[in-house]
């Protein structure tokens, strides 16, 4: 079952969406309709006096899209914004699938693909990736068939870490017969292995980044899916208005005007990711540190549900993802600051 990229036609991407939504008409918010200058805004039973937060959002984030769009050298017009990616991973999901279509993922990877696949009754098909954490393509591509709507791909991988090689992304991405979902929370760790610059090459990709991991903003909600204009539509149309409220709007505006902080900090982390790398190396009660381009290790102990213990009592919490394929005996330290790394050092050396 095999596709070039120029048999993408509107169509056949038509094809994949849930016939119900092809005619659905969006919500029209009163501040969507009217066209012209506004001087006196009587539409919206919004109340008059100006807080900074009395009025309702530019349901499009058209500032934000154009301050994205600048930075990431990418049109504007082919970006949406979700509260959180995990809202985007959700809205994606229901726009392919009707109950008993399939997805594939490969884990150990990020939980929400399963989770939204759950809520739309997707089916939820897992390719485990190899013990060195590349994809098994041929077992992959057996899984694959006319119920396959979407394959999620997580580039840097969550947990494990690693980046997807780009050939056997580009040749995943030209032979799945649905949409392909690249997700690149942790691309700011290492921007040059973005697809973002070659999107336009394929009409079935997405790729969906976050203001939480990098851009150390995970508390306002912002994550962003570039596509093709068809399903920049569909996005458009099944989104709640609203999503996007105007205090996110004005800090991620404000972190976008700035990238250079953001810069530093993802250096700052690099950095110590590296330290924490080499220096747990240096540990009895650790077994393997996988190679990460991101801002955590997955590090495999001998005896994890013990350290887990142990550094919780210790105060310090990190993720166990013993539960997860090819990751038994493994814990994901998340880099912090370097004092925190400290600690997390310190406690180790005296387990
Ligand atoms: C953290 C994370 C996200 C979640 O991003 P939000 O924008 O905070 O919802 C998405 N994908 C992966 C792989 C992540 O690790």
């Amino acid at each position: 079952m095999t596709t070039s990229t120029t048999d993408w036609t509107t169509a056949k991407l038509e094809s994949l969406v849930r016939p119900n939504l092809l005619n659905l008409k969006a919500y029209s918010s009163a501040r969507s309709e009217f066209k012209g200058v506004a001087e006196v805004l009587l539409d919206a039973n919004e109340s008059p006096w100006e807080t900074g937060s009395n009025r309702y959002p530019d349901p499009l984030s058209t500032d934000l899209r154009v301050a994205l769009g600048q930075y990431k050298h990418f049109n504007p017009d082919q970006i949406v914004f979700g509260n959180g990616s995990d809202e985007l991973v959700d809205q994606i999901t229901r726009i392919f699938c009707n109950p008993g279509d399939a997805v594939h993922a490969l884990p150990p990877t990020f939980g929400m693909y399963k989770v939204a696949a759950g809520i739309a009754a997707a089916e939820f098909r897992a390719t485990n990736l190899s013990p060195d954490f590349t994809i098994p393509v041929a077992e992959l591509k057996s899984a694959w068939d006319e119920k396959s709507k979407i394959l999620w791909l997580c580039s840097p991988n969550n947990p494990s870490g690693n980046a997807i090689d780009p050939a056997v992304l580009e040749d995943l991405i030209r032979s799945f017969p649905g949409i392909v979902v690249l997700d690149e929370a942790y691309i700011d760790f290492v921007p040059e292995l973005s697809f973002l610059p070659r999107l336009a090459e394929f009409p079935n990709l997405i790729i969906t980044q976050t203001l939480s991991k990098g851009w150390g903003m995970a508390g306002i909600r912002l994550g962003a899916a570039f596509a093709a204009p068809f399903i920049i539509r569909m996005l458009n149309t099944i989104k709640m208005p609203y999503n996007i409220n105007v205090l996110t709007r004005g800090l991620a505006l404000e972190a976008l005007r700035a990238p250079q902080k953001m810069q530093v900090k993802v250096d700052t982390l690099i950095a110590e990711r590296n330290r924490l790398a080499e220096e747990l190396a240096a540990l009895d009660c650790v077994d393997h540190i996988f190679p990460s381009v991101t801002n955590f290790l997955l590090v495999r102990f001998k005896d994890a549900a013990r350290v887990y213990q142990y550094l919780l009592d210790q105060g310090i919490v990190v993720r166990n993802q013993s539960y997860q394929p090819n990751a038994e005996n493994c814990l994901r330290i998340t880099a912090g600051l370097a004092a925190e790394n400290d600690r997390l050092l310190q406690a180790l050396r005296t387990l």
